[in-house]
């Protein structure tokens, strides 16, 4: 299947990698990661920027194509067949009765089709998954990343495996679970899970949704400033 080249570099070091090569975190950086600490060498994709201004290309004209410009994949069509983003905007006016002194809107977020805007995420992956022909992905979470993640995989025709800590609410293991996806619950903390995604990722060859380890979250996550832009 055809996929876009994409390059990447590192936000804490700045080496640039193809995506060829490295999938997850900068291979230099991430080595000297402290399990206490927020991850380093997580990546963010390069784009053509300069070129996209020089031939003078709109904000409406990347709307007309859906932002395909600003986004990792080769093919729109990759994406879930599901309504993601584009979520209400609501003008709050008050809080308890009290005029709030500023202007405060909220989008909306839980009106995505497994209810949080992890779906941004999840879509995104799913994508690069399907013009990677990955069919399995995995990831370790609380609960939100993981219900979306089966949610948006069950539409996709892909398979997926989520670890979750012993803390993760029910509700959502429900959720995962009537979606179809393989739920693997580990004694221990969101860390454990984390880890133990990492592992079946080398060992089974499974793609890892796990947020910021995956770039692919990040870039998925953004749609939503398209949609305030
Ligand atoms: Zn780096």
């Amino acid at each position: 299947m055809m996929h876009q080249e994409i390059t990447y570099s590192c936000t804490t070091c700045g080496q640039v990698f193809s995506a060829a090569d490295v999938r997850y975190l900068c291979p230099v950086c991430a080595g000297n990661n402290d399990p206490l600490q927020p991850p380093l060498g997580v990546l963010k994709v390069i784009y053509p920027y300069a070129e996209l201004k020089s031939q003078g290309v709109s904000f409406k004209q990347l709307k007309e194509r859906e932002f395909l410009d600003l986004l990792p994949i080769a093919n729109i069509e990759n994406l879930p067949p599901l309504k993601i983003g584009n979520t209400p905007l609501y003008r709050v006016r008050s809080i308890r009765n009290e005029t709030i002194p500023f202007e405060l809107y909220l989008k909306d977020d839980s009106q995505n089709p497994t209810y949080s805007f992890k779906d941004r995420a999840s879509a995104l992956v799913s994508a690069f998954a399907k013009e990677h022909e990955i069919d399995t992905i995995v990831t370790a979470s609380t609960g939100n990343a993981g219900s979306s993640l089966a949610g948006i995989c069950a539409s996709q025709g892909q398979k997926a495996y989520v670890i979750v800590p012993e803390s993760a609410p029910i509700a959502k293991l429900t959720q995962i679970i009537m979606y179809g996806a393989t739920l693997i619950p580990v004694k221990g903390t969101y860390d454990d899970a984390f880890d133990l995604s990492v592992s079946a990722t080398r060992e089974m060859g499974w793609y890892n949704r796990n947020t910021a380890y995956n770039p692919m979250t990040i870039e998925g996550k953004k749609s939503v400033s398209f949609e305030l832009f």
